[in-house]
């Protein structure tokens, strides 16, 4: 990529304001929340599609790297500019466009937060499903980015599943719009899903159209411990092959009980597995309906049962997810968050081989998570200043990719691939599918502009190919 060019075509086009050249706002958008950090050239911030295009045409012009950025909240490295080049920051693209509720849609600009979307579908008695707990710093252009997801995935679905359509600039500066605006439509290849989870290596997005669904007004939540994960999962699977869908099914393994455990007093002594389980529906649940949903709970090995019967009322119970990541930290100062994926039936094998890969490793590992889609976050936790200890987790970690791969898994289950994940496509996908891939980057964007570096391997990669399949 070119760096050092003339941009004062640019700077005549956004005014010095929104085009920075200045070392302080360089800095400040040259990380995410990977910890990883690289300057861009400069950093530009559009108010309109038509700036977006005019924006990418400048950079074809110039051979420039152009990097879309939310707020930077993600984890993998996604919108650190590695190439330098041009940030296109969203943060001033932050407007709905519309609220239709009785199309139940929002129109939106891609810098607007997801919390911003929310609190306007609210007003309607609506919500948007996808509700990462980084809401009210993260961006629909990120969440669309990522295909971010949420404890509500379980019940909803991510974001892929809740874009009817988007406004958006591909790597050639032209603008193009997708979808539709109806629940129903057959009209070709589908490039609105293409483009949700491809991290802005396919086009930068200006706007979107959302389908938002009618909030339920009944909510039961249940805290339930178990002796063992195997027979949680038990009652995880009875969950969801039962009628009424749970909205929310979250899980902790022993380690992370442990953790919570001065916070949260009267958690009994050997659970070694918890599990919040919610269920929303629209008027209160009949008693036959709820005595089967106990029932799948109540399975061989439960110690303890909670139940809130309001939102209020749940937010005692909340606590135990909410209190675990200030608690990690008294562990170690380093720390890997994964975010993987294994079906729920294999959740059991999952967490056992997980435990002795610790042990192997020498290296402490904390897990919660979705576990109703069968995603966890494994937390690896070692002493940063330890050179020996950073390295045993490093290839612990390792050691968890070549796992959820035998058990037929995912290496991403919300937190995208970016930079960090970047070699282990070559592990998760097959020769013929990257290739695929890559063509269809080249359609997009054949100078190779748009996010250089992130989500597709690099032909140097390669002989990291799959050790499992
Ligand atoms: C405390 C915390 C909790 C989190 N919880 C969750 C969670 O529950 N679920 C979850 O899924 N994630 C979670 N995340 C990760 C993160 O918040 C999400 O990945 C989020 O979607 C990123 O949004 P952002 O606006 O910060 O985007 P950024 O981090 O700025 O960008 C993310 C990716 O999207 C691309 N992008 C941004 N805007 C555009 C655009 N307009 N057009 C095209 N591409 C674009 C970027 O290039 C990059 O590849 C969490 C993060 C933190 C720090």
């Amino acid at each position: 990529m070119n760096r050092g060019t003339d941009r004062s075509a640019l700077r005549a086009l956004l005014g010095p304001e929104r085009c920075r050249e200045d070392p302080a706002t360089c800095l400040a958008y040259g990380y995410d929340n990977s910890r990883r950090t690289a300057r861009p050239d400069a950093v530009v911030f559009p108010e309109s599609i038509e700036e977006i295009q005019a924006i990418v045409e400048w950079a074809a012009r110039h051979r420039a790297a152009v990097v879309p950025r939310g707020l930077g909240s993600n984890t993998t490295g996604a919108s650190v500019p590695v190439a330098g080049g041009l940030v296109v920051s969203t943060e001033r693209m932050n407007r709905i466009l519309e609220f239709l509720p009785r199309d139940r849609l929002i129109v939106a600009q891609s810098g607007v937060t997801n919390e911003a979307i929310q609190k306007t579908a609210g007003r309607e008695g609506l919500f948007w499903p996808p509700d990462p707990s980084s809401a009210p710093y993260s961006t629909l252009g990120g969440n669309i980015g990522t295909n971010a997801g949420g404890p509500h995935a379980v019940r909803y679905g991510t974001t892929r599943d809740h874009v009817l359509g988007l406004a958006a600039v591909d790597g050639r500066g032209r603008c193009f719009r997708t979808g539709v605006r109806t629940t129903k439509s057959a009209i070709g290849y589908d490039l609105t899903r293409l483009i949700v989870g491809s991290e802005g290596t396919l086009a930068i997005v200006a706007e979107a159209t959302l389908r938002l669904v009618p909030r339920p007004t009944e909510c039961l939540t249940y805290r339930v411990l178990y002796r063992s994960p195997e027979e949680a999962t038990e009652s995880l699977i009875a969950l969801l092959n039962q009628p009424i869908p749970p909205s929310a099914i979250e899980f902790m393994d022993g380690a992370a009980i442990g953790l919570i455990r001065e916070s949260i007093p009267g958690l009994p002594t050997g659970a070694q597995a918890l599990l919040l389980v919610e269920i929303e529906s629209d008027r209160p649940l009949e008693r036959t309906a709820r005595a089967r949903l106990e029932q799948c709970l109540a399975h061989a090995g439960l110690m303890d049962l909670v139940v809130a019967e309001s939102p209020e009322d749940a937010g005692p119970l909340w606590l135990a997810r909410k209190s675990l990541s200030p608690a990690l930290r008294r562990l170690g100062s380093g720390k890997i968050n994964e975010d993987v994926v294994v079906p729920t039936t294999r959740l059991p094998q999952f967490l056992g081989e997980l435990t002795a890969l610790g042990t192997e490793h020498e290296t402490a590992i904390v897990t919660f998570g979705h576990a109703g889609n069968g995603n966890l976050h494994v937390n690896l936790v070692f002493d940063a200043d330890d050179a020996a200890a950073t390295e045993r987790a490093r290839l612990a970690r390792e050691a968890v990719f070549r796992l959820v791969l035998r058990l037929d898994g995912v290496i991403s289950g919300e937190h995208g691939i970016g930079l960090s994940k970047r070699a282990f496509m070559l592990w998760q996908l097959d020769a013929t599918s990257l290739t695929l891939m890559q063509e269809i980057k080249r359609v997009f964007d054949p100078l190779g502009l748009l996010n250089p570096g992130k989500l597709l391997p690099d032909p140097t990669d390669l002989p990291n190919s799959n050790p499992v399949k």
